[in-house]
This record gives structure tokens, C-alpha cells and sequence, in this order.
């Protein structure tokens, strides 16, 4: 599929995470760990298994995933520095909330992420942080402040690039002054972003508020409210452009008492993609893979191979077209005997996945259910005559 060759890669270095943030597939809502969890981790012999000729090939690595943070895996400091011996041209974005980790490996993370000395290779360290001390922890549940405080400033005493991505709540939505001022202050740069998980689809005007679970026993413990009162954001302070809210003057609903007595997973209907037998009716999908147009490829924490982190979260959640699809997925990660360029020439990746996102595949379905939810037109239902069982 990747006719033009691969230049980015996302890797998930590990699925063990300090936070429990009830929008992450880690866990049920920020409550009971998931059971597909194994707390694993990459170490620094998988990337000397992807080969010198591999790495040199990249110029670009993000290193985020779908249900760890990587400053979580105990190499990470290895891994980038064994990167950047290879190529030191290749810029590298870390996320993080940034409650993991030490002082030192912050500081360190710095030097890294600068780029060379003829500005190349420049990278940053990404903060995910929504809020301040009394409310950061409302979304990125059990992350604590004073340590991402103490990582934040270590990374800035070196030289490293650094942005503050803040998720905005009704909750924190008074925070954000108090974080512009400090951002100004280290020379960090702002992003306020509207987070997904409220929105109820496009027939329901009105948004779901956000439950919160416990991690002791999955039972309800609050939810959240997204802003409805701002009508725009500031962007940030050095572009000084303004984004729309979305969810200006719109009308919650918060989660009703039936919701509140029930444990609920996370991964509800994936196991059931063949439901969207439907979408066959379609040839108009037209899905425009985003991973395709970036030349990026994904891995995950176990090490295999997937085009895009959207696919990887639905191989995490078992997405039973995406496990018909990949078949043997040991094929899929890299090994003495199975080469990177073994799996970029394997099925999976030259007829399965184009297959999937032309409709051409031989399931019920035709097109890969996620490749359209994520990458193409979402048909309306309406037009579609049927007395079947979708509920
Ligand atoms: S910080 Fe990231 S990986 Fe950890 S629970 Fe939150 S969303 Fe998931
Ligand atoms: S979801 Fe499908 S179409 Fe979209 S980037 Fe991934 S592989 Fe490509």
C-alpha cells in the first residue's frame, strides 16, 4: 500500500500508563483495567531489529500510541538516543502526560528532542495537561501535579521544544489564563483543544456528559461536562487565532440512574463489525487513507505492524473484522525471520488493507468498518431500506 515508501512512524512504545483517563481504551472509563492490558513494554533490541536501513529511512517519529504513555516505558531514553545515532535528521514528538518519569530523564529528554546543531532533527515534548492543580486530575485521573510540575520545568532547563495540549471542561475552563501566564513564562507553547466523548452523533443535537469510574471496582464515580458557555478559544498565544467551540450553547444531558448503577466496558460492539453489513449498499465512501497520504505506519506495544494508530485501537478493543483481516498476526511483528520488508510485502498490507478501503473485501461488510469511520464519508442510514436487526 505504500507505493511512495514510509517516511513517519507512530510507535506505541508500552500500554502502562500512571493515569486513568475515561477516554482511553486502557480502561473502562478510567475504572477497571482492561483485560486485554499486559503492561508491556518496546526495549531498545526491537528498534536494532528494525534494522539501520529501516530507521535511516524515517524522518519522522512520534512516539504517543493508543493505550500507554511512553515515558512509561523504561527505555524510552535508550530508544531515542539509539534513533537519533542512526539518523540524527529525524525529528521526534513525544506525548506524555508528564506524571511519569524522572527529573533526570525529563532533563535528558531535552537534549534529545533539540535537533542537531544544523537545526535538523528538531522535535518537542508534548504535555498533555487539562487544567491546574485542583482540577488536572478531573480528567487525567490519578496523575499527580506536583510531579508533572517538576517534569515540566526539568524539561525546561534544557533546550527542548515544548507544547501544553489542555483538553477544555467546564471544569478547568477557568484555568486557562493561569496556564497561558505560565506557558508565556517557560516559553511553552499552548494548544486548547475540544475533546472528543461528548458528542452523541449527528441526528442528536443535545451532548452525553463523560462518566468517571473507579479503578477499585468499576463502579460510576462522577462525570464531566463539557464547556458549553465560551463561544471561542484563543489558539495560542503566538498565533493569537481563535477556534470556534463546538459545543457553544448546546443543550447536556447527563447520564441517567439506570447508566450510573451499571459497570459498562469500554469496548462494547467491536466484536460485532460484521453488524455494519450495511455499509455494502455504499460504493461511495470514498476513503481517503490518512496514512497512505502521510506515508506513516504505526506499531504497537506488542511490536506489530498496523497502518495508523485508529486500526491499532481497534486491534486493541478486538474488532472482529480487523482480527479476520490480519489472520496470523505474528506476521505482523518483526522477528529474526520476518523482516520489515517481509511484513510491507506481506497481504495484510498490499491487498487486505487497500481491499478494505475500496469495499472490496470478501467479508459481509466489503469495506473495513473502521478505514470508513475514520477515513471516509459515513453514509446516512436513512437511505437505507431495512428491517434487519441493527438496533
Ligand atoms: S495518559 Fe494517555 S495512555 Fe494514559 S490513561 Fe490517559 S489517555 Fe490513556
Ligand atoms: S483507518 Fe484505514 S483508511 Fe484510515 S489511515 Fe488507517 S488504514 Fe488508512
Amino acid at each position: 500500500m505504500y507505493k511512495h515508501g514510509i517516511e513517519r512512524v507512530h510507535v506505541e512504545l508500552t500500554d502502562k500508563c500512571n493515569a486513568e483517563c475515561p477516554g482511553c481504551f486502557r480502561s473502562h472509563y478510567g475504572g477497571i483495567v482492561d483485560s486485554n492490558i499486559k503492561n508491556v513494554q518496546l526495549d531498545l533490541n526491537y528498534f536494532k531489529l528494525l534494522g539501520e536501513d529501516f530507521i535511516k529511512s524515517i524522518n519522522y517519529w512520534l512516539f504517543c500510541g493508543t493505550r500507554g504513555d511512553p515515558m512509561s516505558c523504561t527505555e524510552i531514553v535508550d530508544i531515542l538516543e539509539y534513533i537519533k545515532s542512526i539518523n540524527e535528521n529525524a525529528g521526534v514528538d513525544v506525548l506524555t502526560n508528564g506524571g511519569m518519569g524522572s527529573a533526570k530523564q525529563f532533563r535528558r529528554m531535552s537534549d534529545i528532542l533539540q535537533g542537531n546543531e544544523s537545526g535538523f532533527g528538531r522535535g518537542s515534548m508534548t504535555f498533555s495537561v487539562d487544567g491546574w492543580e485542583d482540577t488536572n486530575h478531573i480528567y487525567r485521573k490519578n496523575v499527580k501535579w506536583d510531579k508533572v510540575m517538576r517534569n515540566i520545568l526539568a524539561y525546561k532547563e534544557g533546550p527542548g521544544l515544548a507544547q501544553w495540549d489542555f483538553l477544555v471542561f467546564e471544569h478547568n475552563v477557568d484555568d486557562i489564563p493561569k496556564v497561558k501566564e505560565f506557558c508565556k513564562e517557560h516559553d511553552i507553547q499552548l494548544k486548547l483543544k475540544q475533546p472528543f466523548g461528548f458528542a452523541n452523533g449527528p441526528s442528536h443535537p443535545n451532548l452525553d456528559t463523560m462518566a468517571v469510574h473507579s479503578r477499585k471496582d468499576g463502579s460510576y464515580m462522577y462525570e464531566i461536562y463539557p464547556d458549553t458557555k465560551t463561544k471561542q478559544y484563543d489558539y495560542d498565544f503566538y498565533a493569537k487565532e481563535t477556534t470556534e467551540n463546538d459545543f457553544y450553547n448546546k443543550n447536556v444531558i447527563a447520564k441517567s440512574a439506570k447508566y450510573r448503577t451499571q459497570l459498562r466496558t469500554r469496548t462494547e460492539g467491536y466484536d460485532d463489525m460484521y453488524s455494519y453489513y450495511w455499509l455494502r449498499e455504499h460504493n461511495n465512501l470514498d476513503v481517503d487513507c490518512h496514512a497512505i497520504k502521510q506515508k506513516e505506519l504505526f506499531i504497537d506495544c506488542d511490536g506489530m505492524f498496523l497502518p495508523c494508530c485508529f486500526l491499532g485501537g481497534s486491534w486493541f478493543a478486538k474488532d472482529n473484522q480487523l482480527r479476520d483481516m490480519v489472520g496470523d498476526e505474528s506476521l505482523l511483528i518483526p522477528s529474526e525471520t520476518n523482516s520489515v520488508e517481509d511484513i510491507l510485502q506481506s497481504k495484510f498490507f498490499n491487498k487486505t488493507i487497500p481491499d478494505g478501503i475500496e469495499g472490496n473485501l470478501k467479508d459481509p461488510v466489503g469495506h473495513c468498518v473502521k478505514c470508513v469511520q475514520t477515513c471516509g464519508k459515513w453514509p446516512d442510514r436513512s437511505h437505507f431500506d431495512t428491517s434487519g436487526d441493527w438496533a
